[in-house]
């Protein structure tokens, strides 16, 4: 499989070659093409496997594919993860393939002072990547809106939980328009993991590297 064969744009094929990109990694090769679908999925995978591309690069496209709402706020793709380190990570990562269509990412985590994160999301943005807590805060203070939402990752889900996170997750997700792409990342499937998936995504196609 190649980075050729998944549509991307001439920009976006750049950006992939720019990070030294050869070819997917195995769980890029597998969910990339059911992401740019717009099917929901369930992936099984870990840190270093390449799963953050494998949502970040579907979400750049979801994003330019609907012009409509850039006149609306708030973001339109969401990202929760459990620690400050994993959505910086994932905040940069966004950043390199987002860079090339003036996408803006915010990052939103717990530690930063709150009304500098409630500056930068006023200002506007396209990709939030946040720790659930943080999120909740943000909504909260209506630093943001999830009108325009439509694309919404859970990365690694299971950590999520055990950091106690399920209310604050099934919040946000009560938030964002049901008729959205939900993807559910997670190293392992335990239970409530599972339970959750049933509920928040729509006939998911489920991936296991
Ligand atoms: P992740 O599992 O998403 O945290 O990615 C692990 C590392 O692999 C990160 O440093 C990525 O930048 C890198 N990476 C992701 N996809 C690819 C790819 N297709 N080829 C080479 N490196 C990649």
């Amino acid at each position: 499989k190649r980075f050729e064969d998944c549509g991307f744009a001439p920009e976006l094929m750049r950006a992939i070659a720019k990070q030294g990109y050869e070819k997917p990694t195995t769980i890029q090769c597998q969910s990339l093409p059911i992401v740019l679908s717009g099917r929901d999925v369930i992936g099984i995978a870990k840190t270093g496997s390449g799963k953050t591309a494998s949502f970040v690069l579907p979400m750049i496209v979801h994003i330019m594919d609907q012009p409509e709402l850039q006149k609306e706020e708030g973001p339109i793709g969401v990202i929760c993860a459990p620690t400050r380190e994993l959505v910086h990570q994932i905040f940069l990562e966004a950043k390199k393939f987002a860079k090339a269509y003036g996408i803006r990412a915010s990052a939103v985590y717990g530690g930063m002072s709150k009304l500098d994160q409630f500056k930068e999301l006023k200002a506007g943005c396209e990709i939030v990547v946040a720790t659930p807590g943080r999120l909740i805060d943000m909504l909260k203070m209506k630093a943001l809106t999830m009108m325009r939402a439509t694309f919404l990752v859970l990365d690694e889900a299971d950590r999520m939980f055990d950091l106690g996170f399920e209310p604050q997750i099934r919040s946000i997700v009560g938030q964002i328009r049901p008729d959205r792409q939900t993807l559910l990342f997670s190293a392992t499937m335990p239970r409530k993991v599972e339970k959750l998936a049933r509920e928040v995504l729509s006939d998911p196609i489920r991936v296991t590297v």
